[in-house]
């Protein structure tokens, strides 16, 4: 392997360290509630990392747990308590939603200013406008990696493979917004099939996904920067969407699987929650 790793816990510990500064320096101690409605595995091994992070850094934690069978008009005024709640700073709520619910909806029913995932359209707005105060986060996460290379950003030449709501289309435009020449790929990319032309051009590659080795190893472009959000079961390992081992003989720098965008995420998540606290405390 060539590459060197882009370990996101190591840059998490530093963004921590400041967060927790920061969090001391608040009038009130923050405050995050999570709403889960129904059970979900993958989302409960996100609530217990959320709830570690959050008590580790001094940001109060509670989970709001709602029947599966909850009507999304319920759901909706539930949040509205919490958007008239002065002791919650950020809400998140878990996704996927059961079935017949809306998550637009209810998205749109956060207060902006409480929305922890930063996934309520006014926020997203922002994000477009360059104006991002609260930014999604796994967007983020990979935003982060990319600077902790140091390589200048301005004119390079990004590909994201990938163009979800939550991800791949506000990492495009946070891309954009530094100048970086960034096209967006997606399954009608994939089934025309010129992804290996795409990402050979890459200097910074990101692929959000879900599918287990997707992008081949040779398709990278020599000294590229590779972030793999992707996270997929193989047998009992975790995997990204990229080759690893292949990729990391041609690229400059590159995400492990895990290890790379998934600490990160829940860091920018408590990032959010402190942006959340500044914001009310303002209003
Ligand atoms: P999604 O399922 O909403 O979207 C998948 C995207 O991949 C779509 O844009 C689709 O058009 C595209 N796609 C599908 N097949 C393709 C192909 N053959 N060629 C090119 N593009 C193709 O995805 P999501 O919610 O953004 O999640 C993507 C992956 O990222 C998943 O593995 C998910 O688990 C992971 N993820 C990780 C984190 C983290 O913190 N590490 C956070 C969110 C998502």
């Amino acid at each position: 392997m060539s590459a060197q790793l882009l370990e996101g816990k190591v840059i998490a510990g530093k963004i921590k360290e400041g967060l927790k500064q920061e969090i001391q320096s608040l009038k009130q101690k923050p405050k995050l509630v999570s709403v889960q409605v129904g059970e979900n595995p993958a989302s409960s091994v996100y609530i217990k990392s959320q709830r570690k992070n959050a008590e580790n850094l001094g940001v109060e934690y509670m989970l709001e747990t709602l029947d599966a069978g909850i009507t999304q008009q319920a759901l909706i005024e539930l949040i509205g308590g919490l958007n008239e709640d002065a002791s919650v700073s950020g809400i998140i709520i878990q996704l996927p939603l059961p079935k017949g619910i809306d998550h637009r909806l209810v998205m749109g029913a956060l207060a902006p200013e409480k929305d922890a995932e930063g996934m309520h359209p006014e926020n997203l707005g922002r994000v477009l406008l360059g104006e991002a105060r609260i930014c999604p986060c796994t967007a983020q996460a990979a935003m982060e990696l990319i600077e902790s290379t140091g390589i200048k950003l301005y004119g390079k030449e990004a590909v994201v493979v990938g163009h979800s709501e939550i991800v791949g289309k506000p990492l495009s435009m946070l891309l954009l917004n530094r100048f970086v020449t960034t096209t967006v790929c997606h399954i009608a990319t994939g089934e025309r099939g010129v992804l290996p032309e795409h990402v050979g051009r890459a200097e910074i590659l990101v692929v959000a996904v879900g599918k287990a080795g997707l992008i081949k190893g040779e398709w990278i472009k020599p000294g590229a920067i590779v972030v793999d959000i992707g996270i997929n079961r193989v047998g009992d390992q975790i995997v990204g969407d990229i080759e690893f081992e292949q990729a990391a003989q041609r690229a400059a720098f590159i995400t492990p699987v895990p290890g790379g965008v998934g600490p990160l995420t829940v860091t920018m998540l408590m990032r959010n929650v402190v942006t959340a606290s500044k914001l009310q405390q303002i209003n």
